[in-house]
């Protein structure tokens, strides 16, 4: 599995981009970060409730937005839910793996499915927007 990316990498990202990262939003990322589940934006707001009570959910939402669309974390569309992303920075399609068993999600970029699938979809003049890749199966460790 590649390494996640950590807190400074972002840090120093968000300084070079010019991008603003509030403490909600450093607060979700880092919680992220340090889990290997993905995590719903409940789970999120139940965390940063603990250190601030007054946390509303709106926040978590603006913040997994800026954290999605920066592409520091992704939306797993079949759970519903948000993991941080093993890359550093920069927008990508991203393709997971996630065990049904341990729930870990782990990350992978493969150009030539995004190859094949622009393929298809030219055959169809169809054109893609988001790339959403989610398979779902059993993990190296829970395969023991
Ligand atoms: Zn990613
Ligand atoms: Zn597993």
């Amino acid at each position: 599995m590649s390494q996640k990316l950590s807190l400074k990498l972002i840090q120093e990202d968000c300084v070079k981009r010019k991008l603003k990262l509030t403490p909600p939003r450093e607060k979700v990322i880092s919680y992220l970060i340090n889990e290997t589940e993905s995590r719903t934006a409940y789970q999120i707001l139940e965390y940063l409730q603990q250190s601030d009570p007054s946390t509303k959910p709106p926040t978590v939402y603006r913040a997994l937005d800026f954290l999605c669309l920066n592409g520091f974390a992704h939306r797993i569309e079949s759970s519903n839910s948000f993991i941080a992303c093993d890359l550093e920075g920069e927008k990508h399609m991203a393709q997971f793996f996630i065990c049904q068993s341990c729930n870990q999600v782990t990350e992978f970029h493969s150009h030539k499915l995004s190859k094949i699938l622009e393929e298809e979809a030219a055959n169809f003049q169809f054109s893609i927007q988001q790339e959403i890749l989610e398979a779902k199966g059993v993990c190296k460790s829970c395969r023991k």
